[in-house]
């Protein structure tokens, strides 16, 4: 079950995805075929960006990380 607004990393139309915290200042891109091929194609892109980025203040409640997709795809 997919919610309407949140992509599936199987549904990414760019080859790249590209990811960044402004906060902790990571910078990251990856093949987007290579991380379904890791992840599976079910992997949801919110869950995915906090994998990927691997960030201290994931789960820092009041000064949490705020990793984002670079492209901002709509849909
Ligand atoms: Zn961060």
């Amino acid at each position: 079950m997919v919610t309407r607004g949140t992509w599936v990393l199987g549904e990414w139309p760019l080859p790249l995805v590209r990811i960044k915290c402004e906060k902790c200042q990571r910078l990251g891109q990856y093949h987007t075929q290579r991380l379904v091929d890791q992840h599976g194609a079910d992997m949801n892109m919110p869950e995915l960006r906090h994998v990927l980025v691997r960030c201290s203040k994931r789960y820092t409640m009041n000064d949490p990380c705020q990793v984002v997709f670079v492209d901002r795809v709509e849909r």
